[in-house]
């Protein structure tokens, strides 16, 4: 068995869910992987530890206080000079395995959903088709969240290994992202909005609907390039974030083939579009055929009453 190394995946300073994923994903490929949890204190890695990992490290350094791909990477330089490196496909975590692949002079396979036979698969041409790769030695490898059962919690004592006052890079000043809610790359149920709201103050009724589900709130490219109150992040598609939702409900969203391809491996997809020629209909498995002005105030009736 090869070895290899996990780094999780961090969300505002704590280790996120996706973790036990990229551990599974780690055993998938016949590895025996190493946890490397990057945080600023050594607490974080508290209680951390999955069946299947050989051992825990928390790195330790005051540039993981946020995220800058140069200097994470020279952090964690040492930590994974050895094996294949298991990150999360997040837009950061792939920027992350990129720079630490440069490092080690290896290749990097992004946004993998399948390991079978010690190879990788990974959607491309905007999901469309599929590829299947195999590497020769190590490998960077982002593999995409809710693809793989979360490895089982375990008890591990964890290792220190601090990098404070060895890493070239400093974090001088760090900004709340404007948006507060939640980000649709963290959200199991994500609610989007497209041109069709008409108008960004629209989008409340989303935030309504999502606040009740505990969903995000994301857009179309053409929400956000029409719409400076819509920022970049909430974008999902080619050139926006890639999800991979329980639950994604579109509306107003015609569902071009670049929108589709940051969303169309949701687990359930609800379309909410007054056209029913609409082209996110045929990708969806529920269908409402009407203006979002009727189906939502329907729609969060029926949720407070069940949820509320
Ligand atoms: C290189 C490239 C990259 C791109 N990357 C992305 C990307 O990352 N993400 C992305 O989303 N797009 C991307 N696009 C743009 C993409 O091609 C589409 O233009 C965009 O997705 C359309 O957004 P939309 O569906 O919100 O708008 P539209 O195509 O204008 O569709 C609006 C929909 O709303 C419906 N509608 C209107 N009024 C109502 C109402 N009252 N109630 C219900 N439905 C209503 C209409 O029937 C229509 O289907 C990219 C394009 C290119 C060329």
């Amino acid at each position: 068995m090869s070895e290899s190394i996990v780094i999780a995946e961090m969300n505002d300073g704590k280790v996120s869910a996706t973790t036990a994923e990229l551990v599974s994903a780690a055993l998938a490929y016949g590895s025996t992987p190493t946890l490397v949890i990057p945080c600023t204190t050594p607490s974080v890695a508290d209680g951390e530890g999955y069946e299947g990992v050989t051992q825990v490290i928390a790195c330790v350094a005051s540039v993981f206080s946020s995220f800058d791909a140069a200097g994470w990477a020279e952090a964690l330089d040492e930590l994974t000079s050895e094996g294949s490196i298991f990150v999360s496909a997040s837009p950061h975590s792939r920027d992350l395995a990129a720079r630490l692949a440069a490092r080690k002079g290896i290749p990097v396979v992004q946004d993998v959903i399948r390991i079978e036979n010690g190879k990788f698969t990974s959607p491309v041409y905007s999901g469309k088709a599929n590829q299947t790769v195999s590497v020769t030695g190590d490998a960077a490898i982002s593999i995409r969240s809710n693809i793989f059962q979360g490895a089982s919690p375990a008890t591990m004592t964890c290792n220190v290994v601090d990098k404070s006052g060895q890493v070239s890079v400093a974090i001088k000043e760090m900004l709340n992202r404007a948006n507060e809610r939640l980000d649709v790359s963290e959200a199991n149920i994500i609610i989007s909005g497209g041109r069709g709201m008409g108008n960004p103050s629209n989008f409340s009724h989303l935030e309504e609907i999502a606040d009740v589900l505990g969903a995000a709130v994301g857009a179309s490219r053409a929400a956000v390039d029409t719409w400076d109150e819509i920022p970049h992040s909430m974008q999902v598609g080619q050139t926006g974030k890639t999800v991979n939702p329980n639950l994604y409900i579109a509306v107003g969203i015609s569902g071009a083939i670049q929108h589709l391809a940051g969303m169309r491996s949701s687990k359930y997809i609800v379309a909410i579009n007054k056209d029913a020629e609409a082209p996110i209909f045929q990708h969806a498995d529920y269908g409402i055929v009407a203006t979002w002005e009727e189906a939502l105030p329907e729609l969060s009736t029926h949720l407070q009453a069940m949820l509320g």
